[in-house]
Protein backbone atom coordinates (compact mmCIF):
# COMPACT_ATOMS: atom_id res chain seq x y z
CA UNK A 1 0.00 0.00 0.00
CA UNK A 2 1.21 3.42 -0.74
CA UNK A 3 0.56 6.02 2.01
CA UNK A 4 0.85 9.92 1.84
CA UNK A 5 0.25 10.84 5.56
CA UNK A 6 0.05 14.70 6.20
CA UNK A 7 2.28 15.16 3.63
CA UNK A 8 3.38 19.29 3.08
CA UNK A 9 5.38 20.15 0.06
CA UNK A 10 6.64 23.80 -0.77
CA UNK A 11 8.43 24.91 -4.17
CA UNK A 12 11.17 27.37 -3.09
CA UNK A 13 10.40 29.58 -0.14
CA UNK A 14 6.86 30.86 -1.16
CA UNK A 15 4.61 28.30 -2.84
CA UNK A 16 2.82 25.69 -0.67
CA UNK A 17 1.42 22.89 -3.27
CA UNK A 18 0.37 20.43 -0.66
CA UNK A 19 -0.97 21.02 3.02
CA UNK A 20 -1.25 18.24 5.36
CA UNK A 21 -2.29 15.46 2.19
CA UNK A 22 -3.43 12.34 3.73
CA UNK A 23 -4.10 9.33 1.19
CA UNK A 24 -3.87 5.81 0.41
CA UNK A 25 -3.68 3.45 -2.73
CA UNK A 26 -4.63 0.20 -1.34
CA UNK A 27 -2.54 -3.09 -3.16
CA UNK A 28 -4.32 -4.17 -6.11
CA UNK A 29 -6.68 -1.33 -6.64
CA UNK A 30 -7.08 1.60 -9.01
CA UNK A 31 -6.71 4.91 -6.90
CA UNK A 32 -7.87 7.66 -9.12
CA UNK A 33 -6.58 11.63 -8.03
CA UNK A 34 -8.74 14.33 -9.64
CA UNK A 35 -8.12 18.12 -9.30
CA UNK A 36 -7.97 20.99 -11.63
CA UNK A 37 -5.28 23.20 -12.82
CA UNK A 38 -2.64 23.61 -9.82
CA UNK A 39 -4.54 21.24 -7.42
CA UNK A 40 -1.36 19.94 -6.54
CA UNK A 41 -1.41 16.39 -8.32
CA UNK A 42 1.66 16.56 -10.26
CA UNK A 43 3.39 17.31 -7.07
CA UNK A 44 1.91 14.67 -5.43
CA UNK A 45 2.87 12.02 -7.81
CA UNK A 46 6.57 13.74 -7.66
CA UNK A 47 6.68 13.48 -3.76
CA UNK A 48 6.13 9.84 -4.21
CA UNK A 49 8.80 8.91 -6.86
CA UNK A 50 11.72 10.87 -5.45
CA UNK A 51 11.77 13.52 -8.10
CA UNK A 52 10.49 16.46 -6.10
CA UNK A 53 14.08 17.81 -6.12
CA UNK A 54 14.46 18.13 -9.66
CA UNK A 55 11.44 20.35 -9.78
CA UNK A 56 12.55 22.80 -6.67
CA UNK A 57 10.32 21.04 -4.24
CA UNK A 58 11.16 20.22 -0.66
CA UNK A 59 9.37 18.07 1.48
CA UNK A 60 8.09 20.47 4.60
CA UNK A 61 6.49 17.46 6.32
CA UNK A 62 4.59 14.54 6.60
CA UNK A 63 5.97 11.25 5.13
CA UNK A 64 5.45 9.38 1.96
CA UNK A 65 5.66 5.11 3.22
CA UNK A 66 5.33 1.84 0.43
CA UNK A 67 4.34 -0.94 2.25
CA UNK A 68 4.92 0.54 5.40
CA UNK A 69 8.57 1.72 4.70
CA UNK A 70 8.98 5.20 4.95
CA UNK A 71 10.66 6.26 1.32
CA UNK A 72 10.30 9.93 1.74
CA UNK A 73 13.65 11.37 0.53
CA UNK A 74 14.86 8.39 -1.00
CA UNK A 75 16.27 8.56 -4.44
CA UNK A 76 14.49 8.28 -7.70
CA UNK A 77 16.44 4.79 -8.39
CA UNK A 78 16.17 3.53 -4.91
CA UNK A 79 12.52 4.16 -5.24
CA UNK A 80 12.02 2.52 -8.57
CA UNK A 81 14.08 -0.27 -6.95
CA UNK A 82 11.67 -0.71 -4.01
CA UNK A 83 9.03 -1.28 -6.65
CA UNK A 84 7.27 2.26 -7.57
CA UNK A 85 7.29 3.75 -10.80
CA UNK A 86 6.15 6.99 -12.10
CA UNK A 87 5.03 8.03 -15.69
CA UNK A 88 5.29 11.39 -15.61
CA UNK A 89 2.82 14.08 -17.46
CA UNK A 90 3.54 14.77 -21.36
CA UNK A 91 4.58 11.33 -21.72
CA UNK A 92 8.99 12.26 -22.69
CA UNK A 93 9.41 9.45 -24.60
CA UNK A 94 12.91 9.46 -26.66
CA UNK A 95 11.45 10.74 -29.70
CA UNK A 96 14.86 9.53 -31.57
CA UNK A 97 15.29 6.20 -30.26
CA UNK A 98 13.51 3.38 -31.66
CA UNK A 99 10.22 1.84 -29.47
CA UNK A 100 12.15 -1.05 -28.78
CA UNK A 101 15.17 0.81 -27.08
CA UNK A 102 12.82 3.25 -25.40
CA UNK A 103 11.59 -0.02 -23.65
CA UNK A 104 15.32 -0.94 -22.88
CA UNK A 105 15.77 2.40 -20.83
CA UNK A 106 13.07 1.29 -18.60
CA UNK A 107 14.45 -1.81 -17.52
CA UNK A 108 17.82 -0.19 -16.95
CA UNK A 109 17.89 -0.71 -13.20
CA UNK A 110 17.02 -4.14 -13.63
CA UNK A 111 20.44 -6.13 -13.08
CA UNK A 112 19.33 -9.38 -14.75
CA UNK A 113 19.70 -9.57 -18.07
CA UNK A 114 17.41 -12.64 -18.19
CA UNK A 115 14.33 -11.08 -16.40
CA UNK A 116 14.73 -8.01 -18.69
CA UNK A 117 14.61 -9.72 -21.30
CA UNK A 118 11.74 -11.92 -20.09
CA UNK A 119 9.53 -8.80 -18.81
CA UNK A 120 10.19 -6.82 -22.99
CA UNK A 121 8.83 -10.45 -24.14
CA UNK A 122 5.70 -9.91 -22.02
CA UNK A 123 4.94 -6.64 -23.13
CA UNK A 124 5.94 -6.68 -26.66
CA UNK A 125 2.76 -9.95 -26.72
CA UNK A 126 0.33 -7.77 -24.28
CA UNK A 127 0.74 -4.68 -26.54
CA UNK A 128 1.56 -5.62 -30.00
CA UNK A 129 1.49 -2.12 -31.48
CA UNK A 130 4.81 -1.91 -29.77
CA UNK A 131 6.08 -5.05 -31.28
CA UNK A 132 4.88 -4.18 -35.20
CA UNK A 133 6.68 -0.87 -34.32
CA UNK A 134 9.66 -1.60 -32.57
CA UNK A 135 12.21 -1.33 -34.48
CA UNK A 136 10.47 2.66 -35.50
CA UNK A 137 11.25 6.26 -34.25
CA UNK A 138 9.10 6.25 -31.16
CA UNK A 139 8.79 9.95 -32.29
CA UNK A 140 6.72 8.32 -35.11
CA UNK A 141 4.24 7.02 -33.00
CA UNK A 142 0.36 8.77 -32.58
CA UNK A 143 0.13 10.44 -29.13
CA UNK A 144 -1.93 7.57 -27.62
CA UNK A 145 0.61 5.25 -29.08
CA UNK A 146 3.34 7.44 -26.94
CA UNK A 147 1.35 7.03 -23.99
CA UNK A 148 1.27 3.44 -24.10
CA UNK A 149 4.87 3.32 -24.88
CA UNK A 150 5.55 5.84 -21.55
CA UNK A 151 2.98 3.31 -19.72
CA UNK A 152 5.05 0.18 -21.21
CA UNK A 153 8.62 1.36 -20.57
CA UNK A 154 7.51 1.98 -16.56
CA UNK A 155 6.43 -1.40 -16.32
CA UNK A 156 9.99 -2.54 -17.89
CA UNK A 157 11.16 -2.32 -14.24
CA UNK A 158 8.33 -4.89 -12.97
CA UNK A 159 7.01 -2.14 -10.53
CA UNK A 160 4.30 -2.86 -7.88
CA UNK A 161 3.21 0.31 -8.24
CA UNK A 162 2.55 3.00 -11.35
CA UNK A 163 1.90 6.44 -10.70
CA UNK A 164 0.12 7.32 -13.83
CA UNK A 165 0.44 11.50 -14.16
CA UNK A 166 -2.42 12.84 -16.75
CA UNK A 167 -2.24 9.71 -19.09
CA UNK A 168 -5.08 10.90 -21.00
CA UNK A 169 -3.54 14.61 -22.25
CA UNK A 170 -4.58 15.63 -25.23
CA UNK A 171 -5.77 12.32 -27.01
CA UNK A 172 -8.64 12.18 -28.62
CA UNK A 173 -11.89 10.20 -26.68
CA UNK A 174 -11.19 7.32 -28.48
CA UNK A 175 -7.64 6.86 -27.56
CA UNK A 176 -8.63 7.67 -23.92
CA UNK A 177 -10.42 4.42 -23.83
CA UNK A 178 -7.66 2.33 -25.72
CA UNK A 179 -5.47 4.24 -23.23
CA UNK A 180 -8.05 3.56 -20.10
CA UNK A 181 -8.24 -0.18 -21.39
CA UNK A 182 -4.16 -0.04 -20.96
CA UNK A 183 -4.68 1.12 -17.54
CA UNK A 184 -6.89 -1.70 -16.80
CA UNK A 185 -4.79 -4.48 -17.98
CA UNK A 186 -2.18 -3.36 -16.18
CA UNK A 187 -3.86 -2.91 -12.86
CA UNK A 188 -5.36 -6.72 -13.50
CA UNK A 189 -1.87 -8.15 -13.60
CA UNK A 190 -1.60 -6.88 -9.93
CA UNK A 191 -0.07 -3.65 -10.31
CA UNK A 192 -1.40 -1.28 -7.70
CA UNK A 193 -2.13 2.18 -9.92
CA UNK A 194 -2.82 5.59 -8.89
CA UNK A 195 -3.96 7.31 -11.57
CA UNK A 196 -3.83 11.86 -11.45
CA UNK A 197 -6.28 13.27 -13.84
CA UNK A 198 -8.25 15.95 -15.07
CA UNK A 199 -10.79 13.57 -17.21
CA UNK A 200 -12.22 12.67 -14.24
CA UNK A 201 -15.09 10.55 -16.39
CA UNK A 202 -12.15 8.26 -17.07
CA UNK A 203 -10.23 8.27 -13.93
CA UNK A 204 -13.60 7.80 -12.10
CA UNK A 205 -14.73 5.39 -14.90
CA UNK A 206 -11.68 2.83 -14.45
CA UNK A 207 -11.01 3.64 -10.47
CA UNK A 208 -11.76 1.67 -7.25
CA UNK A 209 -11.31 4.83 -5.28
CA UNK A 210 -10.45 8.51 -5.58
CA UNK A 211 -10.11 11.15 -3.92
CA UNK A 212 -10.54 15.09 -4.93
CA UNK A 213 -7.84 17.39 -4.12
CA UNK A 214 -7.76 21.51 -4.14
CA UNK A 215 -4.96 23.97 -3.69
CA UNK A 216 -2.95 21.41 -1.79
CA UNK A 217 -5.70 19.84 0.04
CA UNK A 218 -7.88 16.74 0.35
CA UNK A 219 -11.81 17.51 0.29
CA UNK A 220 -12.98 14.44 -0.50
CA UNK A 221 -11.84 10.77 -0.70
CA UNK A 222 -14.47 7.45 -1.46
CA UNK A 223 -15.41 4.71 -3.76
CA UNK A 224 -14.86 5.79 -7.11
CA UNK A 225 -18.67 5.21 -7.77
CA UNK A 226 -19.49 7.10 -4.87
CA UNK A 227 -17.90 10.12 -6.01
CA UNK A 228 -19.45 9.06 -9.70
CA UNK A 229 -22.40 10.12 -7.68
CA UNK A 230 -21.61 12.80 -5.72
CA UNK A 231 -23.28 16.19 -6.87
CA UNK A 232 -20.37 18.01 -5.76
CA UNK A 233 -18.01 15.90 -8.47
CA UNK A 234 -20.58 16.42 -11.11
CA UNK A 235 -20.82 19.64 -10.87
CA UNK A 236 -17.43 20.20 -10.72
CA UNK A 237 -15.76 17.50 -12.74
CA UNK A 238 -18.14 15.64 -14.77
CA UNK A 239 -19.99 18.52 -16.61
CA UNK A 240 -22.88 18.00 -13.93
CA UNK A 241 -25.49 21.11 -12.84
P1 LIG B 1 -1.74 20.71 -13.51
O1 LIG B 1 -2.81 19.77 -13.85
O2 LIG B 1 -1.96 22.11 -14.00
O3 LIG B 1 -0.35 20.19 -13.78
P2 LIG B 1 -1.48 19.94 -10.74
O4 LIG B 1 -2.74 19.63 -10.00
O5 LIG B 1 -0.67 18.82 -11.23
O6 LIG B 1 -1.84 20.92 -11.92
P3 LIG B 1 0.92 20.94 -9.55
O7 LIG B 1 1.62 20.99 -10.87
O8 LIG B 1 1.30 19.89 -8.59
O9 LIG B 1 -0.65 20.87 -9.78
O10 LIG B 1 1.05 22.36 -8.89
C1 LIG B 1 0.65 22.67 -7.54
C2 LIG B 1 1.09 24.08 -7.21
O11 LIG B 1 2.52 24.13 -7.17
C3 LIG B 1 0.65 25.15 -8.19
O12 LIG B 1 0.41 26.33 -7.47
C4 LIG B 1 1.86 25.31 -9.08
O13 LIG B 1 1.92 26.61 -9.63
C5 LIG B 1 3.01 25.07 -8.13
N1 LIG B 1 4.18 24.46 -8.81
C6 LIG B 1 4.21 23.29 -9.48
N2 LIG B 1 5.45 23.02 -9.93
C7 LIG B 1 6.22 24.05 -9.51
C8 LIG B 1 7.62 24.34 -9.65
N3 LIG B 1 8.45 23.52 -10.30
N4 LIG B 1 8.06 25.50 -9.08
C9 LIG B 1 7.22 26.33 -8.42
N5 LIG B 1 5.91 26.09 -8.24
C10 LIG B 1 5.41 24.97 -8.79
Amino acid sequence: MLEFNELSVRYGLGVEALNQISLSAPVGKITAVIGGNGAGKSTLMRAASGVLSFHGGTVAGGTVSLDGKNITGLSASGIVARGLVHVPEGRKIFGDLTVLDNLKAGGATVKSGRTRDRVLGEILELFPILAERQSQRAGLLSGGQQQILAICRGMMSSPRVMLLDEPTLGLAPQTVEQVAGVIQQINSRGITVVVVEQNAAMALGIADFGTVIEQGRVVLSDEASVLRGSADVQRLFLGGN
